[in-house]
């Protein structure tokens, strides 16, 4: 049984290193920011909450989060072990967390707030059909323009420079503390996010004493189970 958390900012690469640990490790990836995705596109009652807290330029409260995850782990259909990513976030949730479960480690993706800029302002998308773009990585070949379509390529709205600095202060000021919290438990490894997605992998795995070429050969598992799929009607 392995029991991580990922963390670090958005545009860490931390969402693609916790889904390359899962597939190869037989983990669950228990996406916060996915579920109330879920919940969002599926018309729940949660996602209507979710939907309605976020469009107020709020965060949604420590008490729905706790219970998200509560619910999400009380599924126990992680028989190899999880990684839970996007929380905790704060002080209280981390409290939460500790106090009424563990981790064998915790995983920080360290970046610059430069290098986490320069990724989310290059990235782009085909307004036509949606495909995604990077200007560093994956270019089009034509400025602007979606290679498969023909689209115009634009950014989010929520991938401006005001909206990443404001995601970066976030991050340093509610979520760095708690990784005091974990470095107390000696449950800290730490790998510099700014090195290739594959060199990023490597050394997650090294510091956590797994196996650098292991892979499952479970893929004829049936596919994962719905996100979260228990009744929220109570949150
Ligand atoms: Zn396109």
């Amino acid at each position: 049984m392995r029991k991580y958390i990922i963390m670090g900012v958005q545009g860490s690469g931390k969402g693609t290193q916790a889904k390359r640990l899962c597939e190869a490790f037989d983990l669950v990836h228990m996406s916060v920011g996915d579920i109330f995705r879920w919940h969002i596109q599926n018309h729940t009652k949660l996602g209507a909450r979710v939907k309605r807290i976020v469009s107020q330029g709020q965060l949604v409260p420590d008490d729905v989060v706790d219970e998200v995850v509560k619910k999400r782990l009380e599924m126990h259909d992680w028989n190899y072990g999880f990684v839970l990513d996007g929380f905790p976030r704060n002080q209280p949730q981390a409290e939460f967390f500790l106090e009424n479960y563990d981790a064998d480690a915790v995983i920080l993706i360290d970046v610059s707030d430069q290098v986490v800029l320069e990724r989310i302002l290059s990235r782009r998308l085909c307004e036509k059909c949606g495909l995604d773009y990077n200007l560093i990585y994956h270019r089009p070949a034509v400025e602007d323009c979606c290679d498969v379509c023909g689209g115009r390529l634009v950014s989010r709205a929520d991938d401006s420079r005001e909206a990443v600095q404001a995601r970066l202060h976030d991050y340093h000021t509610k979520t760095e503390p708690i990784l005091d919290l974990f470095r107390g438990r000696e449950l800290i490894v730490s790998v510099d996010g700014s090195q290739p997605a594959d060199v990023v992998q490597k050394e997650i795995r090294r510091q956590l004493g797994l196996p650098l070429d292991f892979r499952s050969n479970k893929s004829d598992r049936a596919p994962a189970a719905p996100l979260n799929p228990v009744p929220t009607d109570n949150i």
